[in-house]
């Protein structure tokens, strides 16, 4: 049935081939069991004809042979032996051409299911891929905007936007280290309005309030991005700017007072009010504490308020202390 089956699927059997011996041969081989001399072509072997002859002798209508060395490459025989025809014949069908074939066929079947998953898992692994990616990309964003605003809060005056103390601190660290380091000057300018009080007082905090988030905006605007700006008290602010001599430490201290004095606070008529402010500048030396530094520059600023308000004052060893 085996062979039959083969057979009739020989469209599918690329091996299929008879063997044809004489009665004369068959006797050689059988008395002598040497079939050396009747072998054709390459893969027919010594034992293939021993049985061969053997099944045309028993008379067996197939059998099956395995090539010793080639265990895996069963083959389906049947003899055609015509006694007294002097001529016997065997149709050799290689089972393993079939079954090698039903292997491939199915491994193709399963290969096509093997890819089917493989692509329906690539497209999951892209999607996880590009939504992990997204979501990466949102927890990253997320991350910044609460690191900025963190650093915000952490670093800023929430009234004015100004710098808060801890990051003058920061701030002028980094000013003293580049001077020590590179050479590189700075200057403090210590900037405190002038009669605040007042302004609260005729105003409202509120009023005064909107005072001093405009002052921060007119002192920010004509700072350079390479200035930093802090609120360290109530009105009190003060400059840290890289500057290269006092003169021009002076003229910048200046340039404030005066674009101070052109503010004009939305919601009232102008001239409602004179905004001033006094301001003390002071160039720190090499390895000078913060402290120190912001005395120099308060007293500075002290001897203005002292000379008059409205004015800008450098600090001199021989200046009072505030
Ligand atoms: P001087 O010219 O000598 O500096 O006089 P001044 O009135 O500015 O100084 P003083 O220290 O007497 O008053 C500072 C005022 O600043 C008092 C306080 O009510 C006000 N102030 C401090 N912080 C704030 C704030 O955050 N908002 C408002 N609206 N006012 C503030
Ligand atoms: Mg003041
Ligand atoms: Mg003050």
């Amino acid at each position: 049935a085996k062979l039959q089956e083969a057979v009739q699927s020989q469209a599918e059997i690329s091996n299929i081939h008879t063997l044809m011996l004489t009665d004369d041969e068959i006797h050689t081989v059988l008395s002598t069991g040497n079939s050396e001399s009747f072998r054709f072509g390459q893969s027919d072997t010594n034992l293939e004809y021993m049985s061969f002859v053997r099944a045309i002798q028993q008379q067996q209508n197939w059998f099956q042979w395995q090539i010793p060395e080639q265990e895996q490459n069963a083959r389906a025989c049947s003899p055609l032996a015509i006694p007294g025809n002097n001529l016997s014949s065997m149709l050799c069908v290689d089972i393993d051409t079939i079954q090698v074939r039903e292997r491939a066929a199915a491994l193709l079947k399963n290969s096509g299911i093997i890819a089917f998953l493989a692509f329906l898992t690539s497209l999951f692994v892209v999607y996880s891929v590009l939504q992990h990616q997204n979501q990466y990309r949102l927890s990253l964003e997320l991350i910044q905007k609460q690191r900025d605003l963190f650093l915000n809060s952490a670093l800023t005056d929430p009234l004015t936007g100004a710098l808060n103390r801890r990051a003058f601190h920061i701030v002028y660290a980094s000013a003293q280290s580049q001077l020590q380091r590179n050479h590189l000057p700075f200057a403090l300018i210590s900037l405190d309005i002038d009669l605040f009080k007042q302004i609260n007082d005729r105003l409202g905090h509120d009023y005064g309030d909107q005072v001093l988030s405009a002052l921060v905006k007119s002192i920010q605007s004509v700072l350079r991005s390479s200035d930093h700006l802090a609120r360290l008290g109530g009105e009190e602010f003060c400059i840290i700017c890289n500057i290269p001599d006092r003169d021009n430490a002076l003229l910048l201290a200046e340039k404030l007072r005066l674009t101070v004095m052109t503010i004009k606070i939305p919601g009232q008529e102008s001239g409602e009010i004179s905004l001033t402010v006094s301001l003390g500048v002071h160039i720190p030396g090499r390895g000078e504490s913060m402290q120190d530094a912001l005395k120099c520059a308060d007293t500075a600023l002290y001897a203005a308020k002292k000379a008059g308000r409205n004015q800008t004052v450098i600090f001199q060893p021989d200046l009072n202390p505030a």
